[in-house]
């Protein structure tokens, strides 16, 4: 993912290096915004569907989310979107529990046409397509969910 340089995070107006990649669409207005909303700390990544889903280091997830989801409230509030933040993982089961809010038995990779990623999941409760998606978009693979 491109990034906005220190300088940019802090200023409104855009260096003409950050502003040629908002032109040439390397980066996204989008993903502006969310820098600016989230400065002083850094998205890893940023995926947009339905809701704007940020992922950030573990260190700082619990400080940008903050007491009782108010970080989350603030960059909702900036953004003018639902937000949700999770943390950057690359245990693909941690990173699928923590985006469905589902328990997880596992991720298992399934090969039709390219790679395809099926989540078990346990209990009633079924994924929203919002959620799916982002976590297709996560991967960068399909994703096939299913209940056992
Ligand atoms: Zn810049």
């Amino acid at each position: 993912m491109e990034k906005l340089c220190s300088f940019c995070r802090n200023s409104e107006i855009l260096c003409q290096s950050c502003k040629k990649k908002l032109d040439e669409g390397k980066l996204t207005q989008m993903e502006v915004d969310v820098a600016h909303a989230l400065n002083p700390y850094e998205a890893v990544k940023i995926v947009d569907a339905g809701k704007i889903l940020i992922m950030v280091k573990p260190v700082d997830a619990r400080i940008i989310i903050g007491k009782g989801g108010s970080g989350v409230k603030k960059l909702e509030e900036k953004l003018g979107r639902r937000v949700k933040i999770v943390e950057q993982s690359n245990d693909r089961k941690t990173l699928a529990e923590d985006v469905l809010r589902l328990r997880v038995i596992g991720v298992n990779v399934l090969y039709d046409k390219g790679e395809k990623l099926r989540i078990r999941v346990s209990g009633e409760r079924r994924a929203s397509n919002v959620d799916i998606e982002i976590l297709a978009k996560l991967y960068g693979k399909d994703v096939n969910v299913v209940y056992e």
